[in-house]
């Protein structure tokens, strides 16, 4: 089996009295497009910057294609980063600041030009060479830097937050073309964001970091569908905790238990009558927040418990809102309860695949 690209192991980075990192161990395999996803704060950007070699370990090894690079300086290190601001020349062109790592390594000027012109063909800027940064709008900046860190075919590419900057569309425009960029050069990409939607939707597989550790790492969809901690259940999607007195009413087994949105349908009349392998509860709408393609619901179900509950707006427009204080009945598949204790004695196993 060949080496992973990435191997963090046992990896902790202490900052004075803060840890930032408390003992990653993660593999990232070649050509993969792999996420590291949490909140402000939860040590994403600073493994980041050990993989890349900008801040040393204090415990632990960072290892590239098996070999240890813990000590190695970045420019010893096959890896690039784009970072969020892009840092690009604001007086150099789009072809100079893309050629600019080559020419510090002395590539001849007409390598250096082919070179560019296959990164910029690479990011479908061809054509732009000549212009400034200012000249281009944010998404085509975010592709310069891409070009510039694609340009001497790193064997990993590593991505901070690297959308942050752009509107909602063209972010969402940007996601797909880079996780196609990301295919079509078979590069392994590692990302960090805190934007869970962003990472479910481009990686093959993510982590969940929560103050320095990994909660879980997996494909999107299994993260999402099973995850092992309430953190990941409420951080990746929206999660309903249904707490152990109302478990054990619903299901007989009085453990607290998670349950995702549109798992649950709501009936208003003719609910099915509830069998052995439904959870049918009844409660009253408080809210009602109208989404577009959805519309989400906040049904209360006990004095303690808000269940959220979103369908598909398949009926008549604005009707929905008719439903706030009505009474309901919530029903879904006992299939859809995740019990938390089932997935948390395998906490912080990142490096397992
Ligand atoms: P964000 O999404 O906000 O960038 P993050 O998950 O990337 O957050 P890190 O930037 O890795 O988090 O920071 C983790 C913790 O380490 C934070 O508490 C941060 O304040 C602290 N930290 C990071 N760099 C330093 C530093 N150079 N000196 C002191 N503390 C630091």
């Amino acid at each position: 089996m060949t080496a992973p690209a990435v191997s963090l192991v046992g990896v902790v980075k202490r900052f004075g009295d803060v840890t930032a990192v408390d003992g990653v161990t993660l593999d990232v395999l070649d050509g993969e497009f792999f996420s590291l996803l949490g909140p402000s704060g939860s040590g994403k950007t600073t493994c980041l910057r050990m993989i890349a070699g900008f801040e040393a370990p204090t415990e632990g090894w960072v290892l590239l294609h098996g070999d240890d690079v813990t000590g190695l300086a970045p420019y010893q290190r096959d890896v690039n980063t784009v970072f969020q601001d892009y840092a690009l020349f604001p007086h150099m062109t789009v072809e100079e600041n893309v050629a600019y790592g080559l020419m510090v390594r002395g590539v001849d000027k007409s390598e250096r030009a082919k070179r560019v012109a296959e990164a910029l063909d690479m990011v479908h800027l061809g054509g732009f060479g000549e212009r400034k940064p200012g000249q281009l709008s944010g998404g085509q900046r975010q592709r310069v830097a891409l070009a510039r860190a694609l340009i001497n075919r790193p064997k990993v590419i590593l991505l901070d937050e690297p959308l942050g900057a752009l509107d909602l569309k063209l972010r969402h425009a940007m996601q797909i073309e880079l996780k196609s960029i990301q295919r079509d050069v078979g590069i392994s990409f590692i990302y960090v964001t805190h934007d869970q939607e962003e990472a479910l939707n481009m990686s093959d597989r993510l982590a969940v970091f929560n103050h320095g550790r990994i909660e879980q790492v997996g494909p999107p969809q299994e993260v999402y569908e099973t995850p092992r901690t309430e953190f990941v259940a409420g951080f990746v999607g929206i999660s309903n905790v249904v707490p152990a007195i109302l478990a054990e009413a619903l299901t007989g087994r009085a453990e607290a238990f998670t349950v995702r949105p549109e798992k649950i349908s709501l009936h208003v009349t003719g609910a099915p009558a509830p069998n052995a392998s439904t959870c049918d509860v009844g409660g009253t709408v408080v809210d009602v927040v109208y989404l577009g393609m959805f519309t989400r619901y906040a049904v209360e179900v006990a004095h303690d418990t808000t269940l959220e509950v979103v369908r598909q707006n398949l009926d008549a427009p604005h009707r929905e809102r008719g439903l706030l204080g009505a009474t309901v009945h919530l029903q879904w598949g006992r299939d859809a309860c995740r019990y938390l204790s089932e997935g948390s004695t395998e906490e912080n196993q990142g490096g397992e695949l």
